[in-house]
């Protein structure tokens, strides 16, 4: 028996790590780049890489509708670094026009850490997904500055800022956590479309 369909959108971006995540974890895992395809998933993954252009590219393959009814629906998702700021309802410094899906009420700062550390790595502590840490590579990453009240903030930074966030079957990551092998947030995903 194989697990859960689910969907990583394969419009830009570090879309392979993530197939390879949930393919070893038992997925049957679909690449999203027309609305078929997106109708046929349990759940999905929108991959770090550049929001806006995979902004301008939801809209050109009109998938920017069907993906915000899915989230509107209920549909699990899992945005890391690009994929958080697509699923913010509010962003600070997107580029002229650009636009989110929304789903999780936060704000967030798109490319908030300075060139010095554009890039880097730590280990965060992160309950939600158990005691081992996390190890977090952050490129060009953006931070959570704002969250609702019905947004838990799963994963900070020492200094405090938020790079996790959960809301309802939504996680937003500020990191990547494919890259090193973590596999807990993937987890996350899949069980949600489990119950979904
Ligand atoms: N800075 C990129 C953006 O604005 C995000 C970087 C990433 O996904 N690694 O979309």
């Amino acid at each position: 028996m194989t697990g859960p369909r689910v969907g990583v959108l394969a419009l830009q971006g570090g879309v392979r790590e993530h197939v390879t995540v949930l393919t070893d974890l038992g997925a049957d895992v679909r690449l999203v780049r027309r609305p078929e395809d997106l109708a046929a998933v349990g759940g999905l993954v929108l991959p770090g890489g550049e929001s806006s252009v995979i902004d301008k590219l939801s809209r050109a393959f009109g998938l920017r509708d069907p993906l915000r009814a899915a989230i509107a629906e209920g549909m699990p998702v899992l945005g890391t670094c690009a994929g958080l700021i697509l699923l913010a309802d509010r962003l600070e410094d997107g580029i002229a026009g650009q636009q989110t899906l929304g789903g999780l009420d936060v704000t967030v700062r798109r490319n908030a850490f300075g060139s010095q550390t554009q890039s880097f790595e730590t280990d965060l502590e992160v309950a939600a997904v158990g005691e081992a840490p996390v190890h977090a590579t952050f490129i060009r990453a953006p931070i959570v500055s704002e969250v609702g009240p019905s947004v838990e903030a799963i994963a900070r930074l020492p200094e405090g800022g938020i790079v996790g966030v959960r809301q309802g079957s939504l996680v937003g990551l500020s990191f990547h956590p494919e890259l090193e092998g973590e596999t807990r947030f993937h987890g996350l995903l899949l069980d949600a479309a489990r119950r979904a």
